[in-house]
């Protein structure tokens, strides 16, 4: 007797990372990943490689000269 997995039960509850349809889009640091609900005045974006970027207020602060430089995040 063979025992498959159901596919359709496993995926059935992915719902909850990262849809962008639907709902309020939530807005991840590309630092340290943390997540708010639409794009709050204190986050900054910053575009590298064509891709739009954006760090929470503390990562922001902490790293204002990087991304005023624009310089990639990649050497942080
Ligand atoms: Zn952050």
């Amino acid at each position: 007797m063979d025992h498959k997995p159901d596919q359709a039960t496993a995926t059935g509850t992915a719902t909850a990372s990262g849809t962008l349809s639907g709902r309020t889009s939530r807005t991840t640091c590309g630092r340290c990943g943390s997540t708010a609900d639409g794009l709050p005045l204190t986050w900054a974006c910053s575009v590298e490689n064509g891709r739009r970027l954006y760090f929470c207020d503390t990562c922001a602060r902490k790293h204002l000269r990087s991304i005023e430089g624009r310089l990639d995040s990649a050497w942080w």
